[in-house]
């Protein structure tokens, strides 16, 4: 909700904007300490974003907007994974799956000064069987005596290497112009591509909720399975499966079914699979374990799906353990706990029993439904004139600021610009908020409203 100078064509650009799909995703790969954060940096043009000491289990924001002669995209960085809990092998190849799997291109990092190594190598197999496009960034060639290093790295078979150093700048525009020319203009998975397939959803919940119990119970034998990416070998990542009648794209479930247990990597193992498939889902289903208490995991996960935009159920799973009295505490528990979220529909699900499977599909329908709702321009100022008369702004320092009008920018989620005379509060902004659900819905969609103030 950002407060702006009242400009015309700012506005035309959201709309411009609002229109467009999610952006295409690069991933940054490579051993530790090959530069892959200081290059990251780089792109996105900050300091503050990658150089941090915590280890990689306790950070939850993997991507970041980059821009580049004016394209945008998106770049995820995967430096933040610890070798000592992974070890090296290990969390270099997760990092080459996430990325065989998010992203539209990737930037593999070498350190030229130290040449190629059994890891890389391994990481280059990998890669090349996923067939996504690959820059070879061959960092630390700090000055031109180290294009000879560069050179070497061409044995690996994944055409030029870029000399680049991340540290000072040198060579990182030819990098990007690269990076241009392999990422496709919108993501390969994204929402903005299919219009017409079938619906994109996200199954999302920390480990044990009942993840991918749910997805076999929801199956049953119906499964498809759906490999995207022409020319590889490795585990499917969508699967369509029949519900309600209709056919829905369960998105990353690869994810889903495989068992990791990497310890402490696990969560940020976890975080990036999220992070993953919300990015290509329309809508997210976050999984509860009805047994135990709502975490922080359960907040975080919730929160990632709101803050990416996406269409939201609920589901609390293994209803089958509660007993009566349990029952009657916990709906006193949730309407506390949710109490942020409760536009998102909720469904009491066992995927044990299969105990209200059946309102999966109309809770997910009215949750698109809510997502894809358009108010017309005419209708919303009604309404906002209305509100306004009967609920006036307060007066601050002897004025008071008016909504003057309003338009819905976008859908997908519903993003809304308010234009008002003067600042509004925000106990003002959220009371607007709240009565535009009231007035239109939006049942199991985050909205936005922002506002522009006029000088
Ligand atoms: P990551 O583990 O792959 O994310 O690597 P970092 O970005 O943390 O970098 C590891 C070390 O290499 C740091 O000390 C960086 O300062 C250094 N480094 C990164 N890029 C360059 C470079 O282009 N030239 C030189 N000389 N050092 C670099
Ligand atoms: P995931 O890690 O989220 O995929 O969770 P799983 O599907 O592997 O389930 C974790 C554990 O919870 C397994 O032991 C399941 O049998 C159990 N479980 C899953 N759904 C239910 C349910 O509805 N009721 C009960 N009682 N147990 C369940």
């Amino acid at each position: 909700a950002a407060e702006e100078g009242f400009d015309l064509d700012e506005v035309a650009g959201d709309l411009a904007a609002a229109g467009h799909g999610p952006l295409p995703v690069l991933a940054v790969v490579g051993r530790p300490n090959v530069g892959k954060s200081t290059l990251v940096n780089r792109i996105i043009g900050r300091r503050e974003a990658v150089v941090e000491d915590r280890p990689g289990v306790t950070r939850d924001r993997v991507t970041y907007e980059a821009d580049w002669n004016g394209r945008r995209f998106k770049v995820v960085d995967t430096g933040g994974w610890e070798q000592d809990v992974l070890g090296i092998d290990a969390s270099v190849a997760a990092q080459a799956e996430f990325a065989i799997e998010a992203a539209d291109a990737v930037v593999f990092v070498v350190d030229a000064k130290v040449g190629s190594t059994d890891t890389d190598e391994a990481v280059v197999k990998l890669l090349r069987r996923a067939g996504k496009p690959v820059v070879l960034c061959a960092n630390k060639v700090d000055g031109p005596s180290g294009e000879a290093d560069a050179a070497m790295l061409w044995n690996l078979g994944l055409g030029e290497p870029y000399p680049v150093s991340s540290l000072h700048g040198r060579g990182t525009g030819d990098l990007l112009d690269a990076v241009l020319e392999a990422l496709p203009e919108a993501p390969m998975q994204s929402f903005g591509n299919s219009v017409g397939g079938p619906r994109r959803v996200a199954l999302i919940g920390r480990p044990n909720v009942g993840k991918s119990s749910l997805l076999n119970k929801v199956a049953g034998e119906e499964r498809v399975v759906v490999n995207e990416m022409a020319g590889t070998t490795r585990d499917p990542v969508d699967e369509l499966i029949e519900l309600g009648g209709k056919t829905w794209k369960f998105v990353d479930t690869a994810g889903i079914r495989r068992r990791v247990h990497l310890q402490e990597g696990a969560d940020y193992y976890a975080s990036l699979r999220t992070a993953a498939a919300l990015e290509k889902a329309e809508v997210a289903v976050v999984l509860i374990d009805a047994g135990e208490s709502l975490a922080e995991q359960d907040t975080r996960i919730i929160s990632l799906a709101v803050e990416a935009g996406r269409a939201l159920v609920i589901a609390y799973n293994k209803w089958d353990v509660l007993d009566e009295e349990r029952r009657y505490y916990l709906e006193r528990e949730i309407e506390k706990d949710l109490v942020q979220i409760q536009w998102a529909p909720r469904v009491n699900v066992s995927a044990r029993t299969g105990r209200h499977m059946e309102k999966l599909v109309p809770a997910i329908e009215t949750a698109l439904a809510g997502w894809e709702t358009r108010v017309p321009t005419g209708r919303l100022n009604a309404f906002l004139g209305e509100l306004v008369a009967a609920h006036p702004h307060p007066i601050r320092g002897g004025k008071q600021p008016r909504i003057l009008f309003g338009t819905q920018a976008g859908t997908k989620p519903p993003r809304f610009v308010l234009f008002a005379s003067g600042f509004l509060e925000a106990g003002y902004r959220r009371f607007i908020e709240r009565r535009l659900r009231e007035e239109f819905g939006f049942e199991g969609t985050p909205i936005q409203v922002s506002v522009r103030v006029r000088e």
